[in-house]
């Protein structure tokens, strides 16, 4: 395990006191409620942690918390996928950095903290820490966790993410895709051996092709943030995908009986 490089402040630090930063889009201050932090946004629904109602269909915040989630992920990482701050280093998982890449979704959009840093204390527990951009939870893991947990590991708490296309057929079991961890991790069964039933994909001999098939499966549970094999995208993340070649000039590709 790293050792952490000089003293860690208590205090805000540069990048923290950007994060909760007051709003510089010219617009948000000129409507009817003025608004001049991020966390002014929200207070909606039950949690309060929803945007609240004014800004709900306003492009202007949405365009700004794009722009927010974008300028966060590049900030700090590398082209060899390595975050630095001062003496601090982290190698952001290849698939999360994929991941990052991508816009925000309305879901991710109106809610206050879509991303969680997740780690093991130094007294063993598990512990969670919500955050608003991604590029904090990047920031924290590099300064903070990965010094308690070497594991450390940032999720995504409101949409899963499909498997990268070059991650497809190559993931070795007992690992699998996550969609809410972005990376490759260990599934278990539950402990309370759950089942249920979905449809899998496996390989007949007879039609020599992949057929999908009715089963029982057992509930795999990731190790890490608790996403199940019932989540869609991570039962279609871990089938065996296929290639199929199709011939040149050909227009309309009949889709396959099972
Ligand atoms: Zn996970």
């Amino acid at each position: 395990m790293p050792t952490p490089p000089g003293k860690k402040k208590r205090s805000k630090d540069k990048y923290a006191q950007r994060e909760s930063s007051t709003l510089s889009v010219r617009g948000v201050r000129d409507s009817a409620r003025s608004v001049t932090k991020f966390s002014e946004l929200y207070g909606g629904g039950e949690t309060g942690r929803l945007l609240a109602g004014p800004h709900n269909n306003d492009r202007k915040i949405e365009r700004l918390l794009q722009r927010r989630h974008k300028k966060s992920v590049a900030r700090g990482i590398g082209p060899d996928g390595v975050y630095r701050y001062g003496d601090h280093e982290w190698k952001v998982p290849g698939g999360v950095r994929q991941c990052l890449k991508k816009s925000l979704i309305w879901g991710q959009v109106v809610n206050q903290y879509p991303w969680a840093v997740v780690w093991s204390g130094n007294d063993g527990r598990r512990k969670r820490k919500l955050f608003a951009t991604a590029g904090g939870a990047v920031h924290f893991i590099a300064t903070q966790a990965q010094y308690h947990d070497r594991h450390a590991a940032i999720v995504s708490r409101v949409v899963g993410y499909d498997i990268p296309i070059q991650y497809v057929n190559r993931i070795p079991r007992p690992w699998r895709w996550c969609p809410y961890c972005m990376t490759a991790r260990r599934f278990r069964r539950h402990k309370d051996n759950l089942k249920f039933s979905a449809e899998r994909k496996e390989w007949s001999n007879e039609k020599n092709r992949y057929v999908w098939r009715s089963r029982t499966l057992a509930v795999l549970v990731c190790e890490r943030c608790g996403c199940t094999n019932k989540d869609p995208r991570m039962r279609r993340s871990n089938q065996p995908w296929e290639k199929r070649v199709i011939k040149q000039g050909v227009r309309r590709v009949r889709r396959r009986r099972s």
